[in-house]
């Protein structure tokens, strides 16, 4: 039978993505290219070393660090960023590390108009999104726009081979998530499918491969590639139920982010794959069972956490989880009632084989 094609709209990969082993002496030559001058590193406190060293690498190319960067980005850190940002004189930033740092650079940019490069050195996807999720007085808001895209992105794999192993799976599979929503997002193109199968490939051959040798660079290497191409596949597509309830899940019981998807993907992307298993035909074939269980045994295998109990949501949350995941409509490849997402969370508390 033939493919019928379904309306779409592909809006272009407006990044520029530079993929090579050593890809971190490029910055200086990155940052030219872009017509700036000085630029701010950014990292997190853990991370100060390494953004000390890349800006002494640069020389009269950085402007100086800033190395407060946390989680979830708050507007007061970023208050801080910003005078820092001002009085050194520079005009673009560089952010150096996971999705917190780059969510900090992105905040930077957003309100400045500088130019960000985005160094990942975690599997997240952030820096190919154009989203930013902030928290202000305890709440966590998360928005769109073209202005936080980083105009250039570095992937080097030397950056990630200290990554530890437990990190580097939950970040993995954090990411994997993005392209597994990306199959039956509602508005998905022609090229978000094709980049989400491989992102599955990649993940679903590289993160094995990271555990058995984490200083492997080409298991590494591979895991790396799956990250970019899932991370683009969030910033071009709408999420549905998986990352809804992970949001409920990380804003409202403040569980940990990466942690989170790793539970929860095989219940909320299995139920969803029962519906549609057409579109979810990759994720099966790549972890040889339906989506549901082959995620399952793919986290197990992996040795991420599977149980939402291990991570300080316990039965007596769920009914609230429910409550708030109700709230707000959304579209979603399966309709689903507060029954559905009751029994998904009783799996997820649990670490119980999804049915699906
Ligand atoms: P992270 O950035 O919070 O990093 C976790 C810790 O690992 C930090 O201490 C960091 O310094 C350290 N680290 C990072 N890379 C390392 C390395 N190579 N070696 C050793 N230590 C390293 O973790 P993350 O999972 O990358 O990011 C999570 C955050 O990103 C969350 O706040 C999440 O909301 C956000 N995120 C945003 C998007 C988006 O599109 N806006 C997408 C994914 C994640």
């Amino acid at each position: 039978m033939m493919k019928q094609l379904a309306p779409f709209v592909f809006a272009g990969m407006p990044s520029r993505v530079v993929f090579a082993p050593g890809a971190l002496s490029r910055t200086g030559d990155e940052i030219a290219r872009l017509g700036r001058n000085r630029a701010l590193v950014l990292s997190t406190p853990q991370q100060a070393g390494d953004a000390k060293t890349l800006a002494r690498s640069l020389g009269e190319r950085a402007a100086g660090t800033f190395s407060g960067a946390v989680m979830h980005t708050p507007v007061e850190v970023t208050e801080e960023a910003l005078a820092s940002f001002r009085s050194s004189g520079a005009d673009c930033v560089v952010s150096f590390g996971g999705g917190s740092t780059i969510g900090l650079g992105k905040a930077i940019a957003v309100r400045t108009g500088a130019d960000h490069v985005a160094i990942p050195t975690t599997y997240a996807g952030s820096e190919m999104t154009d989203i930013l999720g902030e928290t202000a007085g305890g709440e966590k808001t998360t928005r769109r726009d073209p202005a936080i895209l980083p105009e250039t992105v570095i992937y080097d794999v030397e950056l990630t081979l200290g990554l530890p192993v437990a990190m580097s799976v939950t970040s993995g599979l954090n990411a994997l998530a993005h392209a597994a929503e990306a199959l039956y997002a509602s508005d998905r193109n022609p090229i978000t499918v094709l980049m989400a199968g491989e992102a599955v490939r990649a993940l679903a051959q590289g993160l094995p491969g990271v555990v058995a040798d984490p200083s492997g660079r080409d298991a590494r290497s591979l895991a790396q590639y799956g990250a970019w191409l899932c991370g683009t596949c969030l910033g071009a597509s709408s999420m549905a139920l998986h990352h809804k309830l992970c949001h409920v899940l990380g804003g409202s019981f403040n569980l940990p982010h990466a942690e989170t998807h790793a539970v929860m993907m095989p219940h909320t992307v299995g139920f969803n794959a029962s519906a549609v298993p057409e579109l979810m035909e990759q994720v099966a074939s790549a972890f040889g069972a339906t989506p549901g269980i082959g995620l399952h045994r793919f986290a197990t295998r992996l040795g991420a956490p599977v149980r939402l109990a291990d991570l300080g949501f316990g039965k007596g949350d769920i009914d609230r989880a429910a409550d708030i995941a109700m709230k707000s409509p959304y579209a979603n490849p399966r309709p689903f009632t507060r029954g559905d997402i009751v029994a998904l969370l009783e799996d997820a508390v649990e670490g119980n084989t999804p049915p699906f």
